[in-house]
């Protein structure tokens, strides 16, 4: 007989199948990300993946201890090495529209306490070599899905008082909760959590704001939104056509700001686990978009070097709104892991902008996109910034202002 928590792991990956990729008959599908420790659950997926159609399913695994020894003992200039098949393997899934599903339990600390020049370096060497393929993401090419796995060292994180493998059974428990697969019918549940969500990104497009006001302690900043920028959530369009759900969980409703135009100040909420280096008490100021001063209190260096991977790298990508009382923030964990805290806080993101988020947006170069105020970048880094503190007010164009958010919750109804 299966326990509850293997009946819970199998709804789980049938989730991620049905309605994180929407896995159609006749794809492949791509498993990224999973370490050793995630062995049931690839096996779930792939046997739901095949249920519901799949031709080819496959698994590139991740071993993060790999990365401290190599810290710990590979030669001070090689952190630049990058084995080109990292990057093709991906890239021949997602060059053929297949379904790619990613795996997220990073360790918070993998990274903690090593130079900052040196974690810049390999850092950069990522995102600059698997440029090719994560523009296939933020231009949604694929069906695409990341959803988290518990594991000993993340979950220790949260639970540090723990046993190791109560601390893992109640991240489970928690990741279970958070993602409604304790409903009835989860999937079912997930439809009606998509079309509430979708119903807010209706309403905020059509408002069409053209900035939106932040206050909050530390906070005081003005984003501009160009015209025809898009609200989205939840549920995307492949360029493929099928529909699918990029993250589960999935709290919230975001678009992408003018490049151009941010001034002012924000003071980040949460900590930011940037590929194993916890980044906290963020302070970040902007002028005419950029980012013009930035410091932390923890992790500066690496913030610095974060910023100055490119020109985009200092412009905002990402304007997200979730509510205060989202059941992730209501849980009153610290996650320190983007997937979780992003939808437990208002956010904005560094780096690219989606351009999905700008009706006809898909079919833009990259420099028309730029043109109509789309940032492009190496990096895309979501930092969390909301509180029960926060309003926004929404500035349309002839300058009225219109409560968007009070004290962290919506402030209007649908
Ligand atoms: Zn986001
Ligand atoms: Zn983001």
């Amino acid at each position: 007989m299966a326990t509850k928590f293997q009946k819970d792991l199998q709804k789980y990956a049938e989730l991620a199948v049905r309605v994180g990729v929407n896995l159609q008959p006749g794809q492949r599908l791509l498993v990224r990300g999973a370490s050793f420790e995630h062995e049931a659950l690839v096996h779930h997926i792939a046997e739901s993946a095949y249920k519901a159609g799949a031709r080819l399913v496959d698994v590139f695994w991740a071993n993060e201890q790999m990365d401290r020894i190599r810290f710990a003992h590979a030669p001070r200039d090689s952190f630049n090495e990058f084995p080109k098949w990292k990057l093709l393997g991906p890239l021949e899934y997602a060059e053929r529209g297949d379904a790619i599903l990613s795996i997220s339990a990073a360790d918070p600390d993998l990274l903690a306490g090593q130079d900052p020049e040196l974690v810049g370096i390999y850092q950069n060497t990522i995102w600059k070599e698997m440029a090719p393929f994560l523009k296939h993401g933020t231009s949604n090419s694929m069906n695409w899905c990341v959803i988290a796995a518990s594991r000993d060292v993340w979950a220790k994180r949260i639970f540090p008082k723990m046993e190791t493998e109560k601390a893992i059974a109640k991240l489970w428990k928690t990741i279970f909760q958070m993602c409604r697969v304790d409903a009835n019918d989860p999937v079912a549940a997930w439809q009606e959590h998509i079309r509430n969500l979708l119903t807010r990104s209706k309403y905020l497009s059509q408002k069409q704001y053209a900035a939106l006001k932040y206050t909050a302690p530390g906070t005081d900043l003005t984003l501009g939104l160009p015209k025809g920028h898009k609200w989205a959530s939840a549920r995307e369009m492949s360029k493929n056509g099928i529909e699918f759900t990029a993250n589960i969980p999935t709290e919230e409703t975001f678009t992408m700001g003018d490049r151009n135009r941010a001034d002012g100040v924000v003071t980040s909420t949460k900590t930011l686990n940037y590929g194993g280096t916890l980044i906290e008490g963020m302070v970040v100021r902007f002028e005419n978009g950029r980012a013009v001063e930035a410091h932390a209190k923890k992790g500066e260096a690496v913030l610095r070097k974060m910023i100055a991977t490119d020109e985009g790298a200092a412009r905002l990508g990402e304007i997200a709104l979730v509510p205060n009382s989202s059941p992730i923030s209501k849980s009153g964990l610290m996650f320190h892991n983007t997937l979780y805290d992003e939808n437990a806080s208002c956010h904005l993101a560094l780096g690219r902008a989606y351009k999905f988020n700008y009706v006809g947006g898909l079919e833009l170069t990259d420099e028309e996109f730029a043109a109509v105020g789309g940032n492009q970048s190496l990096i895309h880094v979501d930092f969390m910034i909301g509180s029960g503190e926060m309003n926004i007010d929404g500035i349309s164009d002839d300058g009225r202002a219109e409560p968007v958010m009070r004290k962290g919750e919506w402030a209007f109804s649908v």
